[in-house]
Order: structure tokens, then C-alpha cells, then sequence
């Protein structure tokens, strides 16, 4: 084996060969161990039950496609809100950019789906088979009815858990109500009674629940996960890494228990590292792409140490400043300010414009085949569609208005819009101008909404034109 730079972790490439044999990792129990199952258990709880939050009697978290609603806490958003969603994204991913720097793969170990389900079905193997040298063992033996009915049932439990996702999935676009309560009955047998966008999402992902699962697991972290491959740009000296003290573990070597040969380091080669790693690597060969941080060899090894009575720690979350360098790990820092700040200014910004936000939307469309036209009383008419919108979760009715201009007055054809919660109307409005009045060309006019109880207003700009009359 090579010795490492003296001043430097070393950093090994991982073999991207797909036709690896599968990894079957031990199930290890310690400090880090438990913290991570609660971690993934909270994520896949949120993930399950929240679509059956309900906040105002409507599903709290509703992304409502068809309608083009979507419903978050009791605020509505159009898809021309979009933005909020962008603005949402780009703090998503500066958050795990700066916890990335500083708390090196912590996503990737305590809250990745792809984790926490792979860890779901490597548990369904160990409940049906055993533990990993039974597995190991049952993947080597010839195929017999025993293997058959095993396999069958992993198989079997892995695609109900990913159907349970793939629904839930799409309960979030199609609303838990209509996916879980519309059937119908085909003969005797009870039937989902759904579209077919549906079926076809369902479909789609209880298909790539399994396979990513059940089939690719840690190759999806090794070879397909884009954040596996640009975070190590990312790592400085002072980001958390995984790593084997490697010059307290050399020369590694079998030994009695309760010994230590003065020729030998703290490792005593039991192999439990890389027993545990789910992604099967050997994290004595140095920080590598295929590891997610998840911890299972500090653990792991920190139970050995105990049993040989050794310090714990030879396997640990540290720095290349301090595990290299010996020296101190500089987290704050004027760089760990500045992404502070852009941070704050970020999430700030949102929840002034998140608070800010008139739940009623108002856009107007002028009629484009006829700029202005004369009515019978000798006025220029000009027409417009206005489409009003209610964003709120209560009904209310609505007024339009024109803002005073001298010779203009408006015409609606109903005085009162009444809307239900999440309603749009397209209402025909026109407004005329009085040719002694008027100015010749563009005047702007302004129309206001208002809900009948004042509390939401709004007001748009468009022009009234007399094109063609003066
Ligand atoms: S678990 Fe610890 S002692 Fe055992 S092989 Fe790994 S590093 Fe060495
Ligand atoms: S090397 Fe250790 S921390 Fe990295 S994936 Fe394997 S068990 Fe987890």
C-alpha cells in the first residue's frame, strides 16, 4: 500500500465500474448511528404525512398543476409567482453550498432521499434474510425454492414501500382526497378510478423509487449524483471530512487482544470499517467521491477501540487543517461572515416579499382587433378583458374602478365580482372617452380592485387610446 503525503489527506479515485457486485453493508448501532436514524426517520415522516396537513380545510401543501393553484400554509400562488419559487430554490442551494464548506457531505449521510430509502430496503434484505455475511452468503448460493420465495418477498415489500412513494409524490400535484378516494369497481374488484396523468406518474415513480433503491443504491452516489462530484471543489482544510488517522492506525496489523506490538499502529485490521460502509469503499484509503459522511465507520471503529481498549477517534469527523496540519480549524472567518450575510439578505428578501404580497391578482388585456371604436352616443370606446383573481383561502367579492380621469367613465357588465377562494374571472370592461374631453392619443388610466371589506387592493396601469376616432 502507498503511504500518503506526509501534509496531505490523500484523495483516491473511485473505480466507476457499474457491474460491481452489490454492497451489503453491517448494520452498526453508536453515537452517530443513532443520530442519523432519527434524522432519516424525521425526513421520510415529513415526506409522508405532510400532504395530509390540512391549514384553512384545504391540504396545507398543495401543488395543484392542472389548476395552475398552488397552496402553501394558506397562501395561493399562480404560476406567474413562479419567481417565489426561484428566489426559494437559490437560497436551497446556497444553504447546502455554504453547509457543504463548512459541514462537508452532511446532506449526503443524515438526509438525502436517496439515502434514507436505500437504508429502507438494505433493511427489508436484513429482515427477510439476516445480517450482511447471510446476505453475502444467500446472493452466493444456487437458486432454490427458499431463495425464490425470499427474493419474491423483498421484491415484493420494496415495490409496495415504492408505490406508498410514488403516491405520496403525487398527492402533493393531484390532493391526497381525489388520489386516495376516487375508485370505482371492475367487476367485483375495487379499482383506482384515476386519470391517466396519473397512472402514468405512478407509474413512473414507483419505477424510479425501485430501481434507485432497491437496484442502483450506492451507485447513484458513486456515478449519477452531480453534488457528489462538484462537492469536492467545494472542501477546503477546514471542511468536515470523514477521514482515518492514518498516522496513528499505521502500520496496521492483527494483534492479540489486549497488546500492542511496538511495531504496529492503533488499526488492528478487523476489516469493520469497510463492513459497515454502505457504499462499500475503504475509508483508510483516504477521502474519496463514494463517501456520503454518513458515519458508520466512526462508529464502527470507535466499538473496536473500546473492545482493545484503545483512545476512540481513530476514525473521526475532522479537518485537513487538523489532522494534517495540526493546527487549529478556522471556521469563522471573513468568508464564513460574507456568505452569513448574503444568506440573511436572501431569506430576508423573500419574507419581505412573501409578507408584502396582495392575495389578489388583477391583469389586463386590451381588445386587440379594435384599438377604439364610436358608440351610438358619439363616444370612443375603448375594450378590455379583466382578469381578477382570488388568492386568499376565504371568498370575497370584488369592485372595479377607474381612477378619476376628466371625460373618461367606465362600464362593467357586473358591479360585483363575487370569487371563491382560488377563483379567476375574465370580466369584459369598457371605457369611454368623451371627443370633447379627451385628449387626442394615449391617455394613461388606471383601474383599482378592491374586496368588498377593504382589506385587499390593488390597482393596474393601462392607456386609453383614441386612435383612429380623433
Ligand atoms: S475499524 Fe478501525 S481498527 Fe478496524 S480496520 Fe477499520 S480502522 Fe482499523
Ligand atoms: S467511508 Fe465511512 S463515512 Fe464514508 S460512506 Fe463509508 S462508512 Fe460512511
Amino acid at each position: 500500500m502507498s503511504a500518503p503525503q506526509p501534509n496531505k489527506i490523500p484523495v483516491q479515485q473511485i473505480d466507476l465500474d457499474a457491474t460491481k457486485h452489490r454492497v451489503h453493508p453491517r448494520f452498526v448501532t453508536g453515537f452517530y448511528q443513532n443520530i442519523r436514524v432519527i434524522s432519516m426517520y424525521f425526513f421520510l415522516a415529513l415526506f409522508l404525512l405532510l400532504p395530509w396537513l390540512r391549514y384553512d380545510g384545504r391540504q396545507a401543501i398543495w401543488f395543484d398543476v392542472p389548476s395552475q393553484h398552488y397552496y402553501i400554509f394558506g397562501m395561493t400562488f399562480l404560476t406567474q409567482d413562479f419567481y417565489f419559487i426561484a428566489i426559494f430554490a437559490i437560497i436551497a442551494a446556497f444553504t447546502l453550498f455554504m453547509v457543504t464548506v463548512y459541514a462537508g457531505r452532511v446532506w449526503c449521510g443524515y438526509a438525502c432521499p436517496q439515502t434514507i430509502w436505500t437504508h429502507l430496503y438494505q433493511h427489508v434484505e436484513k429482515w427477510v434474510i439476516g445480517d450482511r455475511n447471510k446476505r453475502i452468503k444467500f446472493d452466493k448460493s444456487p437458486m432454490g425454492p427458499q431463495k425464490i420465495f425470499k427474493r419474491a418477498l423483498i421484491y415484493f415489500i420494496w415495490f409496495i414501500f415504492s408505490l406508498i412513494t410514488a403516491t405520496t409524490f403525487v398527492s402533493y400535484v393531484s390532493g391526497t382526497e381525489f388520489i386516495y378516494q376516487s375508485w370505482q369497481t371492475i367487476g367485483f374488484i375495487p379499482f383506482p378510478d384515476w386519470p391517466t396523468w396519473i397512472w402514468v406518474s405512478v407509474f413512473i415513480f414507483t419505477f424510479a423509487t425501485y430501481a434507485n433503491a432497491g437496484y442502483m443504491r450506492e451507485q447513484m452516489c458513486i456515478q449519477i449524483c452531480p453534488y457528489g462530484r462538484f462537492q469536492s471543489v467545494m472542501f477546503d482544510k477546514d471542511t468536515l471530512i470523514v477521514s482515518y488517522d492514518y498516522d496513528r492506525g499505521e502500520p496496521r496489523g492483527p494483534r492479540k487482544k489486549g497488546t500492542h506490538p511496538d511495531d504496529l499502529g492503533d488499526c488492528i485490521e478487523c476489516q469493520m470499517c469497510v463492513q459497515v460502509c454502505p457504499t462499500g469503499i475503504d475509508i483508510r484509503d483516504g477521502l474519496q467521491v463514494a463517501c456520503i459522511q454518513c458515519a458508520a465507520c466512526v462508529d464502527a471503529c470507535n466499538e473496536i477501540m473500546d473492545k482493545v481498549g484503545y483512545p476512540r477517534g481513530l476514525i473521526r469527523y475532522t479537518t485537513e487543517r487538523q489532522l494534517a496540519e495540526k493546527e487549529d480549524t478556522k471556521v469563522i472567518s471573513k468568508r464564513f461572515f460574507a456568505y452569513l450575510a448574503l444568506l440573511l439578505v436572501l431569506c430576508g428578501g423573500l419574507i419581505f416579499a412573501l409578507t408584502d404580497r396582495v392575495p389578489l391578482e388583477i391583469d389586463i388585456r386590451r381588445d386587440r382587433n379594435q384599438l377604439s371604436s364610436l358608440n351610438q352616443q358619439g363616444m370612443i370606446e375603448n375594450s378590455y378583458v379583466v382578469k381578477l383573481t382570488n388568492k386568499t383561502q376565504d371568498e370575497h367579492t370584488y369592485k372595479i374602478t377607474l381612477a378619476p380621469e376628466d371625460g373618461l367613465s367606465l362600464q362593467l357588465r357586473f358591479n360585483d365580482v363575487p370569487l371563491a377562494p382560488g377563483e379567476s374571472f375574465d370580466m369584459p370592461v369598457s371605457i369611454y372617452g368623451d371627443p370633447e374631453v379627451v385628449e387626442p392619443g394615449q391617455t394613461p388610466v388606471t383601474l383599482n380592485v378592491e374586496s368588498e371589506d377593504g382589506k385587499y387592493k390593488v390597482s393596474k396601469d393601462n392607456i386609453f387610446t383614441t386612435q383612429g376616432q380623433l
